[in-house]
Parts: structure tokens; C-alpha cells; sequence
């Protein structure tokens, strides 16, 4: 049992982690000038479940929407009007996430996908033009050309990392350039000050969704890109019960979505906002936990004989080693990884043996949260694709996504050593 000795030995605790702390105080608190005074007195930021907001009487009415014409009064500004427009328990997970990311400010929505659409469609007009890597999540790549596309909106999809082509794509109406970092699902991490400088040189604006890294891994506004995007569905809240978006960045660019998202009309429910905040308190925990398993899951496996790949950025054999070493402070909780081939089996059903051997992991789609949850994308999201377009897209029939929770490191190298054992 090579991983479990390796792991019992190792307990890494890096240099990243103690830089990390004042995060967790952020996570756990928000700013901490703004809990001064609370709602009811309430430890815990309280439900706010109405629909609309009232005024004592129409001198009220009257300076609420003068301090919202003209931002004279910023308190006044930020108090309730209607549902659709904000929300006190929703604008404080907001507030919190903005101080996690060192942002501005921070607009949330019921979905990621909501959060990447309502940014998209309030960005762009007819005859704009956007760059997005390959190796993305795999509905903001189909947005872009078909939803996009029937705008009059082109799009152009580079090799990830390819800075080459990155600057081949840029065109006179180029006014977005969108990626993920680290990728999904080869965890592919973008050389964001490259990137930034390029993007700035054209006046473009750059977006990073950060899913898979979290803020405790990766700030890219401090790099001076544009705007983070989150799936908060994953790490953020943490326990696999809710779904959120979130936009981050300068103050007058959210504000600016935050218009958009009144017309659009996709608003996130306080309920789920308490839940994502409750999360946020225990995410840094969460996170250093999920790096560390994932770190040693991901060197234990690249020294066993049935596997034929490790993707994971923690990695010197990983191609973006380098970058993530300079811009990440842990490497995240997904470890990818290639089964090697037998003589005598498609290795698309060698993979699948071995994810029905594992028994910690549920078999689904998601990441992020407590539970460790596993899949073959080849089966997961790539279903209705023969063996040659996956590859095509670079998807592997071999290729199995694990993405780790909470539970015990040694347990989970167990777990692995006994399905490998049965393949
Ligand atoms: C899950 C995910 C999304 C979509 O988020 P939803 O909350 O499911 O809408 C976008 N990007 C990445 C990287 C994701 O993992």
C-alpha cells in the first residue's frame, strides 16, 4: 500500500497556508468594519424573505430615490426597494465575496451559467467579438457559438495557453476575452499578468472564471483582470445543496451588471444566500483540507503502473507547473487522471470499472462540496459523442475526473488503491 505509507508520512503544511489565514478571518466575518452593527442584534446574518420594501411615507420614497439618482446618500442608496433590484441577506454574501477576492463589489445570480450568460449578453453588442479558451466549461463554450453567434456576436476558441494564437484572434472588434482557470477538466492554468498585458494593449476586457480555484487558491484581480466569475455552487457554499453565480470586480463595472440583472431578472434567493454564506465560513478550512488530499491523491497516483496520466497543476509533470506556482496559493480539489490501457479491454469500460470499484465517491456531475464525487467526462458530459469527436475536443475515453471532498486523505488513497487493485 505505497499511498497510504506516503500519506500517513506526509502532511504537508505549506508556506501558502499561512499566508492564507487572513482569508479565512474574511471568510468568517466579511469586513470586519461592516459587523459592527447587526441586524436584530443577530449573530448570523438573518433571512431577509420579502418580496418588496416599504416607505414610512412619501418624504421617504422621495430621498431614496434621490440618493439613487444621484449617490448622494449611500446608506439611503443601498436600502430595500423591490425584490428583483436586491436583497439585505443576498448584499451581504455579496459584500463578503468582494472582500475575499480584494474586489470591488460583487453581483450574484441563482446559477454560475447565470452569472457567465447575464455578463456575456450585458458586455457585448451586434457585431462584437469574443475569445474564449478551449478546455472550458463546456456550456459557456456552446453559449458563445450558438447564443452569441444568432446576436451577430462572433467567437474564437484558442488552444489554451496558445498566447501565439491568443494574439492571432484579436480583431479590430474584439472587446472580450473569457477563460477558466484552472481548466476543466485538464486543470489547465492561464499566465494571467500575460494575459492582462495583451488583453490591455487592445483595450480588452478580460474575465477569469475561478471556479475551480476558489479565492483562497487564486486572486486574478489582483493580477488586473476584469472580472472573476464563480460557480459558487462548488466550493463556496461547499455542501453540494445549492446553486449561485457570482461576478466580481471594480465597483462600476458590477454596478453596471447589476442594471442589467433588474432586466434580466435572474435574482438569487435569500435562502440560498444564507446557505452560500454559512458555507463561505467554513470554506477556507474546506479548501486547504481538499488541496492537501488532492496534492498527495495526485502524487500517489502518478507513481502507480495503472495510471497512465496525472492532471493536476501541484505537479512539476503538469504543463502549467510553473505559472500555477506564481499565481496560486494551493492547486484545488480535482485531480484528472488517465487509466492505463489493457490489452484485452476498451478503455473507455476499464475506466468505467474502476469508478463503479471506488467507494467513497459518488458518481455525478459537481465539484466542490464535502463529498467527493467522481466521473468519466467521456460518459458524464460528453455522452453523446463518439470516440473520435471526444477526441477531437481532447477528451479522453480513459480520462477520469475526481473531484475530492472532505473525507479522510487516508482513506481516500484506500479507497483508490483497492479499485485500482481491481482493474
Ligand atoms: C459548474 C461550473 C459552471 C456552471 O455553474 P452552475 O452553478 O452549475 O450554473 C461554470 N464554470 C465552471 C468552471 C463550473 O465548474
Amino acid at each position: 500500500m505505497l499511498c497510504l505509507t506516503e500519506a500517513t508520512r506526509s502532511n504537508p503544511v505549506t508556506e501558502y497556508e499561512e499566508r492564507k489565514s487572513e482569508k479565512s478571518t474574511t471568510a468568517v466575518h466579511g469586513e470586519l468594519r461592516d459587523r459592527r452593527v447587526r441586524a436584530h442584534h443577530a449573530l448570523v446574518t438573518p433571512v431577509v424573505q420579502t418580496a418588496t420594501y416599504t416607505f414610512a411615507d412619501t418624504a421617504d420614497l422621495k430621498a431614496f430615490m434621490e440618493a439613487k439618482m444621484w449617490g448622494v446618500d449611500p446608506v439611503m442608496a443601498e436600502r430595500g426597494e423591490y425584490g428583483r433590484y436586491g436583497n439585505p441577506t443576498v448584499r451581504a454574501v455579496e459584500k463578503r465575496l468582494a472582500a475575499l477576492e480584494n474586489g470591488g463589489d460583487t453581483l450574484l445570480f441563482p446559477t454560475g451559467m447565470a452569472a457567465i450568460t447575464n455578463v456575456l449578453l450585458s458586455m457585448l453588442s451586434a457585431g462584437s467579438h469574443v475569445i474564449f479558451t478551449d478546455d472550458c466549461y463546456r456550456k459557456t463554450r456552446t453559449f458563445c457559438q450558438t447564443f452569441l453567434k444568432r446576436m451577430d456576436i462572433e467567437s474564437t476558441q484558442v488552444p489554451m495557453g496558445d498566447f501565439q494564437a491568443l494574439e492571432a484572434a484579436i480583431q479590430a472588434n474584439t472587446r472580450m476575452i473569457i477563460s477558466e482557470s484552472p481548466t476543466n477538466p485538464y486543470l489547465r492554468v492561464v499566465d494571467l499578468k500575460r494575459l492582462v498585458t495583451i488583453a490591455r494593449q487592445h483595450r480588452i476586457k478580460t474575465i477569469i472564471d475561478a471556479t475551480f480555484a476558489t479565492p483562497f487558491n487564486q486572486r486574478p484581480l489582483e493580477f488586473g483582470i476584469d472580472l472573476v466569475v464563480h460557480s459558487a455552487t462548488k466550493y463556496l457554499s461547499g455542501h453540494n445543496d445549492i446553486m449561485a453565480g457570482a461576478v466580481i470586480g471594480e465597483s462600476g463595472l458590477i454596478h453596471a451588471l447589476r442594471q442589467s440583472q433588474g432586466m434580466l431578472g435572474g435574482i438569487l434567493d435569500p435562502h440560498a444566500a444564507s446557505l452560500l454564506e454559512r458555507g463561505l465560513k467554513t470554506a477556507a478550512l474546506r479548501v486547504a483540507q481538499q488541496n492537501r488530499t488532492a496534492q498527495t491523491v495526485a502524487e500517489c497516483l502518478a507513481q502507480h503502473p495503472k495510471i497512465e496520466r496525472v492532471w493536476y497543476p501541484g505537479l512539476a509533470s503538469h504543463p502549467d507547473y510553473d505559472i500555477a506556482r506564481t499565481q496560486m496559493e494551493g492547486y484545488g480539489g480535482v485531480v484528472s487522471f488517465e487509466i492505463a490501457q489493457r490489452a484485452d479491454e476498451e478503455p473507455l469500460d476499464t475506466t468505467s470499472r474502476f469508478i463503479d470499484a471506488m467507494t467513497i465517491p459518488y458518481i455525478a456531475p459537481s465539484l466542490g462540496g464535502v463529498e467527493s464525487l467522481i466521473e468519466q467526462p467521456a460518459l458524464m458530459s460528453y455522452y453523446e459523442l463518439s470516440t473520435e469527436e471526444r477526441l477531437a475536443i481532447g477528451i479522453k475515453d480513459n480520462l477520469v475526473r475526481f473531484a475530492i471532498g472532505i473525507e479522510d486523505t487516508v482513506d481516500i488513497l484506500a479507497d483508490l488503491d483497492q479499485a485500482l487493485a481491481q482493474i
